[in-house]
């Protein structure tokens, strides 16, 4: 589903990523850990096309990201991203905030794009929140409801880049379950950047360990809490 091939990334002189070798097939788990600045934010937004590698290959569903035939809209509708800061529309209703992209974009009709995001709500357990305002909701709420947004737009795969980490530790286990439902239930791909090693441990396959800008170690989830 997503394959590095020798990916190199600098930013002017700095050497972000080094000889980047990853797959990621349908369905898998991948939590990456690693230092602050060690990469693993670079990696998540070169996936989804937000920075451009310097070489080597990057492709999403077999689509090379680097060919000049490649509309890079196209592959970022395929993936959904959530951040650490949830970048929701502030003067907009959570509703609205769900259903805007699937209407502009997948042109979906309002009635349509409204009974999806009722259905996303009651999986994130926020159904009863719809006509809040962003302002009104915690930090937790708020992250469920920027997950809800992203799943809105039915992507492939989903890249949470510390999607717990700006929350107050009372709201984390709130958003890793609704993360934890994704994976388990709904099969979803996805990659996840976080501290959390509980989650780790629970949900996924594969740990990828980063430093300095490498892959130190790709591992099997089991493998990797024997040899840390
Ligand atoms: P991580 O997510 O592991 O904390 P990042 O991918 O955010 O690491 O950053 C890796 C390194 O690249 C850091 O040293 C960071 O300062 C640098 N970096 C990230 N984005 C840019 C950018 N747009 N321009 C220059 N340097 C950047
Ligand atoms: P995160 O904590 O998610 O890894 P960062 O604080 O590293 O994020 O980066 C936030 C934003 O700032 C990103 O868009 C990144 O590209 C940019 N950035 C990070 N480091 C640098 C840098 N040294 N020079 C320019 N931009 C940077």
């Amino acid at each position: 589903m997503i394959e590095f091939q020798n990916v190199e990334k600098y930013y002017g002189d700095f050497h972000a990523l080094k000889n980047i070798n990853l797959q990621i097939t349908k369905g898998e788990v991948v939590v990456v850990i690693g230092p602050s600045g060690s990469g693993k934010s670079t990696m998540l937004r070169c996936m989804n096309a937000l920075e451009e590698i310097t070489t080597g290959v990057l492709t999403v569903n077999e689509v090379d990201l680097h060919s000049p035939s490649t509309n890079l809209n196209d592959v970022r509708k395929n993936l959904g991203m959530v951040f650490q800061h949830f970048n929701l529309y502030p003067h907009k209703t959570v509703l609205d905030n769900i259903t805007l992209a699937p209407i502009k974009v997948l042109k979906k009709s309002r009635e349509e794009a409204v009974a999806k995001a009722e259905e996303l709500l009651a999986k994130v357990g926020m159904l009863d929140k719809k006509e809040a305002f962003p302002s009104q909701l915690s930090g937790g709420q708020q992250q469920r409801i920027a997950i809800a947004r992203s799943l809105a737009m039915e992507p492939d795969v989903m890249l949470f880049d510390e999607p717990t980490s700006a929350l107050d530790p009372e709201m984390v286990g709130e958003v890793l379950e609704v993360m934890k439902s994704l994976a388990r239930e709904d099969g979803m791909t996805m990659i996840v950047v976080t501290h959390e090693m509980g989650f780790a441990r629970e949900v996924a396959d594969r740990v990828i360990f980063m430093a300095d800008g490498q892959i130190l170690e790709d591992a099997e989830a089991e493998t990797f809490y024997e040899n840390p």
